[in-house]
């Protein structure tokens, strides 16, 4: 999607700090983080949110998931993270590309 953050971020345009990559997905450093670690699990292909997923995305869908497990061990040291999916504006998505939090590095708030 041409006006996209992340879309622009994947491919190179816009500075971004990818801290891991898969054939499908992208992980970034979050700008403004609220967490010690606070990454952004993100596909390659644009996705508006979660609603946007199809029976076609399962394995994407699935991938992220491990993804997640795997951040927690590579870089956060501790199998204890959140995983959070803000989908539309009114649940306080702001970058309407499907995106997962990737929150860990400490005792975060409770939820
Ligand atoms: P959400 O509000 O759930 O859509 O999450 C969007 C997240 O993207 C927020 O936590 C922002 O801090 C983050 N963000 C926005 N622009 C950028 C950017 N250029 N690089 C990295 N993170 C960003
Ligand atoms: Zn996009």
């Amino acid at each position: 999607m041409s006006e996209c953050v992340f879309c622009k971020i994947i491919v190179g345009e816009l500075p971004g700090t990818i801290v891991a990559e898969t054939e499908s997905l992208v992980v970034i450093k979050d700008i403004a983080p609220r967490a010690p670690i606070h990454y952004l699990i993100m596909p390659r292909k644009h996705l508006s949110d979660m609603n946007a997923l199809s029976s076609s995305d399962l394995k994407l869908a699935g991938e992220m998931l491990l993804l997640a497990r795997d951040l927690s061990q590579k870089v956060a040291g501790s199998p204890s993270f959140r995983l959070v999916a803000n989908n539309g504006a009114a649940a306080g998505q702001t970058v309407p590309h499907l995106h997962f939090h990737f929150l860990a590095g400490g005792d975060l708030p409770s939820f």
